[in-house]
């Protein structure tokens, strides 16, 4: 239950006094619904009014404050022009000019003869002096505070500036008074002050380098948020090794055949991977690993050996996919392993329906079926395993990380030691947000004779000359993905463009093409992703389906249509699709001119290099964390304060803070364990409190 304190935070916006229900419902759209969104809605820019020249040498553009005598009105005579009205001081005349007016609201704020204050910015006409809907205007009284230096807010069309800063500086005056949650001694360190005085600083900044994120009150209220992230994925963590672990270590007879019939050797990080994997199997802890691997750095052969290992133990292992192409590709790769070595696999995605779920799930219980692979429907509860000792998660990072991490934990029995595998080259600082402080294996090594694929950018104009190419190479055997754009936002849009792509290509091709799609019904897509790996035809044209993990040795092409369109990382992993056969591989990055140097930038780095933890930290430095995997598909936490790229340092500290407390304190009962809980809940991080022992 969230506690009291934070009633008022997560008040709603139309709770604030003088916000109706129109500008509530705009508020809402823009920043959230509640008062902590307009907490965070932080000042993106500042706006100088403490600048009051004399009319006479005013300069154009400015922005002004000025004490003036309201001469005269006159009101526009139609509604094409404006209505004026003329005022002056003792250092010259000001015309203030205002579109569709309504004149009484004019007559009341700026009532002839009066003195008014006004600021805005300062425009020259001819030898007229104006200000065209000022920002403010006051009364003489008010001069003060409106020569003010103002936060300037991200807006959408609709809601203008004052009533979001109205809104904001009555949320701010509310916002509660919470007890510290870090220590005295670091404050003092970090020359920072207490939360709310941090908020209140970081919403009126005096100066540019106030916006600055390294800026002590904004520091402050990122580090706020990191702890609470690492802490909630600390508990996580500890819950799940807290659940009695087992040993496992199986006689290693599967394994060595296993390995004699690979058609090649691991490779030195496979190895080493492994050996981890297995030590960390054997203890009696419970083990919560990442194998980070780059695209095609041989994860699956690592994971099937440590579910061998739990097999030849006598227990079970399962494999979790993101996907059911996915899934579905996994059986196939494994299962004539499985058959060698006389182990069962089964398949399980939301797909298998009636009398063959049945038998699958009959199996799984009394322990016929060694293996199961599938989507997440795996672990789901109603899913009983005889004895599920070992649980894969493949390509974690388009899951909710650790809502994920925590459900499979549970879910899977509540003793399965678990290996998450994520075939995104996170960088080291993105790792940590996203899953805390797991113990990691690294595959940084690819498997000899990959060649790096030949990688070239060309205007979409030179579509024919494409074409053209695709046609000599699979009239020379090749096998070629098309991949189209993603449009934002919109499935139908994107079937639309890969469908008429689609036409266009058969047209053009004959019947070697074939269409795949996220709309797609999963048997049909099966079928037709068996026809290409098969050979039955040579070009797939496919929407980012194929991203993820989809593995075609002989794919040697790979075309990607508004390669602008798409992230590094993504390209990255569309690219890790091809050149994995013995044909040089060729990639092909069709992009609307003019490039923005954004998308330039993105580019020349996919020509110059094949490393995917170099082109993560590009990626990093060229977008901002938040963005980096996608957001949609990187499982990340939306840090609404920190900005990973500015605050890395921070984030280390949060870390061994979040560590350092729950070993003093796991449970977060002492002083400042309380203020801790506070902290979650402030950052809706309610769950990881449920992991306490006394919530
Ligand atoms: P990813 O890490 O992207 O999941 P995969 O496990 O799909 O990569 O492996 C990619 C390809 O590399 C597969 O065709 C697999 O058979 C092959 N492979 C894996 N390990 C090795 C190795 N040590 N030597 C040669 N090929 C390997
Ligand atoms: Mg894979």
């Amino acid at each position: 239950m969230r506690p009291e304190i934070l009633f008022s935070a997560f008040a709603p916006v139309s709770s604030l006094p003088g916000v109706g229900p129109r500008i509530a419902k705009l508020i809402e759209k823009v920043v959230g619904p509640r008062l902590v969104d307009l907490y965070w809605h932080l000042p993106v820019q500042i706006v100088d009014r403490r600048y009051s020249p004399p009319l006479s040498s005013a300069p154009d553009g400015v922005i002004a404050t000025v004490t003036i005598t309201v001469d005269r009105h006159a009101p526009s005579p139609n509604r094409r022009l404006p209505y004026k009205v003329f005022c002056s001081n003792d250092t010259g005349e000001l015309t203030l000019v205002f579109f569709h007016a309504r004149a009484d609201y004019l007559q009341r704020v700026l009532p002839e003869g009066e003195t008014r204050v006004v600021s805005g910015r300062i425009q020259h006409y001819g030898d007229d002096l104006q200000i065209t809907h000022p920002d403010h205007i006051g009364t003489a009284e008010e001069l003060a505070s409106l020569k003010a230096i103002e936060p300037v807010y991200g807006l959408t069309a609709g809601l203008t500036a004052r009533p979001l800063v109205r809104a904001i500086r009555s949320a701010l005056d509310e916002a509660p008074d919470l007890p510290e949650w870090l220590t005295p001694d670091f404050l003092a360190q970090q020359h920072w002050s207490n939360w709310r005085d941090s908020l209140q600083t970081v919403h009126a900044p005096e100066s540019a380098s106030d916006l600055d994120p390294k800026s002590p009150a904004r520091e402050r209220l990122a580090y706020d948020e990191l702890l609470a992230n690492q802490l909630a994925l600390a508990l996580v963590r500890e819950s799940v090794r807290r659940g009695s672990g087992r040993a496992v270590a199986g006689d290693n007879s599967l394994r060595e055949k296993a390995v004699a019939n690979l058609p090649y050797s691991l490779t030195g990080a496979q190895e080493t991977s492994l050996r981890e994997i297995y030590e960390d199997m054997a203890s009696p802890a419970r083990m919560l690993r990442l194998l980070q691997g780059d695209v095609g750095s041989g994860k699956t052969i690592v994971a099937f050996l440590a579910m061998l290992n739990a097999v030849e133990a006598g227990a079970q292992a399962g494999l979790m996919a993101p996907t059911e192409i996915l899934a579905q590709q996994h059986f196939e790769v494994l299962s004539p392993f499985c058959e060698r070595l006389g182990v069962r696999i089964g398949l399980l995605t939301g797909r298998e329906k009636g009398k063959n779920r049945d038998a699958t799930f009959a199996d799984l219980a009394d322990g016929e079926i060694n293996i199961l692979v599938g989507t997440h429907a795996i672990f789901q509860e109603g899913v009983a395993f005889k004895d599920l000792a070992f649980a894969v998660i493949d390509e974690q990072h388009r899951f909710g990380v650790h809502q994920r991490l925590a459900l499979t934990a549970k879910a899977a029995g509540g003793r399965a030691n678990l290996l998450v595998m994520t075939a995104t080259p996170i960088p080291r600082t993105l790792t940590m947000t996203a899953y805390g402080d797991m113990d990691v294996s690294r595959l940084d090594e690819k498997p000899p004779g990959r060649m790096p694929v030949d990688t070239r950018a060309m205007p979409l104009e030179r579509l024919d000359e494409v074409v053209q190419a695709v046609r000599r190479a699979v009239a020379d055997g090749e096998r070629v993905y098309w991949v189209c754009p993603l449009v934002e936002e919109s499935d139908v849009l994107d079937v639309a463009a890969v469908e008429d792509r689609f036409a266009f290509l058969t047209e053009t091709l004959g019947e070697q093409v074939t269409l795949l799609h996220g709309r797609m019904k999963g048997p049909q897509k099966d079928a037709e992703m068996s026809r290409f790996a098969s050979g039955e035809v040579s070009v797939l044209v496919a929407t980012t389906v194929i991203e993820v993990g989809v593995d075609v040795p002989e794919a040697s092409i790979m075309v990607v249509e508004h390669a602008e369109r798409f992230g590094l990382a993504q390209l990255h992993q569309l690219r890790g699709r091809i050149g994995r056969g013995a044909r040089q591989g060729r990639c092909l990055l069709l992009y609307a001119a003019p490039l923005g140097d954004t998308a330039r930038a993105r580019i020349r780095i996919m020509r110059d290099t094949h490393d995917g933890f170099r082109i993560a930290e590009e990626d990093l430095r060229l977008r901002g964390a938040g963005e980096v995997l996608g957001t949609r598909q990187s499982g990340l936490p939306d840090f609404r304060l920190a900005d990973i790229g500015a605050h890395d340092e921070l984030m280390l500290v949060a870390r061994d803070d979040a560590k350092l407390v729950l070993e003093q304190d796991p449970d977060l009962t002492g002083e400042r364990g309380k203020a801790l809980r506070v902290l979650l809940y402030l950052f809706e991080r309610d769950a990881a409190v449920t992991y306490l022992r006394s919530g």
